[in-house]
């Protein structure tokens, strides 16, 4: 054995006896491979994370008197560079910055990976820390990639107290990195008593905020805003205010961001809009001018699914339209996830509330992606405001976003409004709404309703306010193509005030206005007698059309049996006998465009029904037309079955919105590690399908398995825990049914889940 034999065995063979001496020398083996893989990191090779506090814990107890620091590094942007660059530079980098603790700490210390891009190592005490040094490591870590963009935070525990654990201390050094975050210029940052008491302020702050809700501690203000035209008072906005019976009035800013973080805001801001609406609701009773007020919409708001029937129900409880609900929703909010954003605001605005960009000139919003916004009023920011008017007119952009905002038909409120040299430049520039201490700082419900009611002819006013946003619609377009000049007329007076009118005298100038306002046309009234030709040739060049087919178009001519039935054969949407009533012609086109929207409503519905709303891949229903469509040439087929493993385990944490960008994280990465054909659906709340065609080789099919799983686990990252995916695989060769195969996914997932979290099996008969 002294020469290397793993184990001797004595003869005579006793086969039961051998078989048990390879049994356990198979299994020592397993242990000290696994033994290896628990103690090093797999990516960069260096200590991981339970053996790196296992180390420490040896060397605290064995060093009882030394001085020493716990450094911890956390990359604020890593997530961008893997967005940018990829997954396999961010992997490099991560490579990287384990290279580079490596020199730093070298024999001197203990270094590991906590987690995705957080690193740590115990260095013994020697002086103090200067950034010199850590600009130093950020330039290092900066020449690695071709980002030369990455942001590094440090974060310092200086170990004085043993009876600490070492999961604790860096827990503590991790969350002086966080603290200063997004601050330029920082780069390191001990974890001190002012650190903790904040901590503990913010902890306290969290801890009493259900109650405080129950026990109405926090009270909305109403800062008025006013009209510059006449001064005359344009509305308010509702802010949050905390009155906490031990510590006083509390900042918004300060316990904002908490709610945010933890998901707090959302209860908090239904709150806000149900008082906001009973105040209002409260003051039209008493028969002041109906002011709207603006509510603030947090992010998280938007990504509620149900956030459309929520406000809407708070209005329709107080029996308010919606457009006396202005809704602020942050010039951030569009930038991060414009689809979505779109998509859920367009929406309110169709159901009619006015929606605010707030803090505009704040973030970076593309001047060419405003007009695919869905808003209706720029509400500019105080910082932009406060810095614009402290320019001479012709070098700030402000002249520039107010023209800008005429041209989309936008309002435009500046907020923060503090000196009358600023209100005097807003005048100048052409803005129509003000906000700000100048004029009035937030106020109690009681103080503002005082100022409603001294509010003078407020009801000619605010018609006139209500005229501008129905103007909106206005801009569709109603063509009428008719040769008697004197019905064009008629039907200008009856629909001018709800349409842009166009007049065509005969086919050929029906069909170019068709083709120009395309996009905004909403109704054709079409003569069956126009010049220029058969006239029913516009019609069915409309019904051939691709973006305009589903236009109603409304015929028109003598009472006529033979016209008629021509007409809706063709797919007019009406034949209207000539001659008609006003009110008998503006009945037909209302049912029809109504017709018209309600049908398109119901082929995007059906649409919809296939897709998972959250994440966007297709649902159940999706899953099962799909596995039905799939052809038998392109087999055989991979199924796996994803499945997320600590989604519960968020969800009871961080809250449900974290839960829910766990769920469009990993959707994302679906996306971007499969090939277009591939199919990919949510097949339940946390598990997810992926059929891939044509994959001959098992080895293939695992590595995309595995690939995908490393992938997430590593894009995606929390502080308190680690999250990954496990994958059951199937093959199918479309010989017996899909759903045998599925059962199989869900046999080997179970397997892969047994083997431990992370896991990918594929499953063999
Ligand atoms: P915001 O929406 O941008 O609100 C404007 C903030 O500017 C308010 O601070 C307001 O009091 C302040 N302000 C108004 N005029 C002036 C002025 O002339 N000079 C100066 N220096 N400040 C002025 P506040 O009330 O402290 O609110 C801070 C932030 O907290 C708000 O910023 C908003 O983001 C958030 N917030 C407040 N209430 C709510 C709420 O009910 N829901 C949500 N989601 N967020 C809220
Ligand atoms: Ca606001
Ligand atoms: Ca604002």
């Amino acid at each position: 054995m002294s020469h290397g034999a793993t184990d001797f065995v004595g003869k005579p063979y006793k086969p039961q006896i051998i078989l048990h001496r390879v049994a356990s020398i198979i299994h020592l083996r397993e242990t000290a491979a696994m033994i290896n893989q628990f103690q090093y990191d797999q990516l960069t090779g260096i200590y991981s994370k339970e053996y790196f506090y296992q180390r420490v814990r040896e060397f605290l107890r064995q060093n009882p008197g030394k001085r020493c620091d716990i450094i911890c590094s956390d990359i604020e942007n890593f997530k961008l560079i893997n967005d940018v660059f990829g997954v396999a530079a961010g992997d490099q980098l991560l490579c990287g910055i384990a290279e580079l603790y490596r020199k730093m700490t070298g024999h001197h210390g203990i270094y590991g990976r906590l987690n995705a891009d957080q690193f740590v190592c115990l260095l013994m005490h020697d002086g103090d820390y200067t950034d010199e040094m850590f600009i130093g490591a950020s330039e290092q870590v900066n020449a690695l990639s071709n980002a030369r963009s990455v942001v590094m935070k440090w974060g310092i525990y200086s170990v004085e107290d043993r009876n600490v654990s070492v999961e604790q201390m860096c827990d503590r050094a991790l969350l002086a990195a966080r603290s200063i975050k997004g601050q330029y210029g920082k780069y390191f940052a001990y974890y001190d008593d002012k650190l903790r008491d904040e901590l503990l302020r913010q902890q306290g702050i969290i801890d009493s905020m259900e109650k405080a809700l129950g026990e109405e501690q926090f009270l909305i203000y109403l800062q008025p805003k006013y009209r510059i035209r006449d001064d005359g008072l344009a509305g308010a906005e509702a802010l949050i205010r905390w009155k906490h019976p031990d510590w006083g009035f509390q900042s918004p800013a300060e316990f904002i961001p908490l709610f945010e973080k933890n998901g707090f805001i959302t209860k908090l801001d239904q709150y806000v809009w149900d008082k906001t609406c009973s105040y209002m609701w409260e003051w039209d009773d008493k028969g002041y001018p109906p002011v709207p007020i603006s509510v603030n919409v947090s992010r998280a708001d938007i990504y509620n699914e149900d956030i459309a029937d929520i406000l809407m129900q708070t209005v329709q409880k107080y029996g308010l339209s919606p457009s006396r609900l202005h809704l602020e929703i942050t010039e951030s909010a569009y930038t991060e996830n414009p689809n979505q954003i779109i998509e859920t605001v367009g929406y309110l605005r169709d159901l009619g509330f006015i929606i605010e960009m707030d803090d505009f000139g704040s973030g970076y919003s593309s001047l060419n992606m405003l007009n695919q916004m869905p808003i209706d009023i720029l509400k500019l920011d105080m910082k932009f405001i406060q810095s614009e008017t402290a320019k001479p007119m012709n070098q700030g952009v402000l002249q520039f976003i107010m023209e800008l905002a005429r041209w989309m038909h936008l309002g435009v409120v500046a907020e923060g409004v503090e000196t009358r040299e600023q209100l005097e430049r807003l005048i100048e520039t052409g803005c129509d709404y003000v906000q700000g201490y100048f004029y009035a700082k937030p106020m109690p419900e009681r103080e503002f309703e005082e100022l409603l009611k001294v509010q003078p002819a407020g009801e000619e006013a605010w018609n006139r306010e209500k005229e501008e946003f129905e103007n909106r619609y206005q801009s569709q377009v109603l063509l009428v193509a008719d040769e008697d000049s004197g019905y064009r007329g008629r039907v200008q007076r009856a629909f001018s005030k709800y349409y842009q009118v166009v007049e065509a005298v005969d086919t050929g100038s029906a069909l170019g206005y068709i083709s120009i306002y395309k996009d905004r046309m909403g109704a054709v009234l079409l003569s069956n007698a126009l010049p220029g030709g058969d006239s029913y040739c516009v019609l069915k060049a409309v019904k051939e059309e691709k973006g305009v087919w589903d236009l109603p178009v409304i015929v028109t001519g003598p009472p006529d049996i033979q016209y008629e039935q021509q007409a809706l054969e063709l797919g007019a949407a009406d034949y209207a006998d000539k001659p008609h009533s006003e009110e008998s012609l503006w009945r037909r086109v209302l049912h029809a465009v109504k017709l018209a929207s309600f049908q398109k409503r119901e082929r995007d519905l059906q649409e919809e029904a296939y897709r998972d709303h959250m994440t966007g891949v297709l649902n159940r229903r999706g899953w099962e037309m799909a596995v039905r469509a799939l052809e038998r040439e392109d087999a055989p087929f991979a199924f796996y079955l994803f499945d997320l493993d600590n989604l519960k385990q968020i969800n009871d944490t961080l809250g449900h919105i974290e839960g829910d960008r766990l769920i469009q994280e990993f959707s994302r990465v679906l996306r971007t590690r499969t090939r277009r054909t591939d199919i990919l659906a949510r097949y339940g709340g946390d598990e997810f399908m992926v059929i891939m065609k044509l994959m001959k080789s098992e080895k293939d099919i695992l590595k995309k398995g595995e690939e995908i799983c490393h992938a997430f686990s590593n894009i995606y990252f929390s502080d308190q825990l680690t999250v990954t995916a496990s994958v059951g695989i199937a093959v199918w060769n479309a010989e017996d049914s899909a759903e045998e195969a599925i059962k199989r996914t869900d046999m080997a997932l179970y397997r892969a889940k047994t083997n431990g979290k992370g896991g990918c099996y594929l499953w063999r008969e």
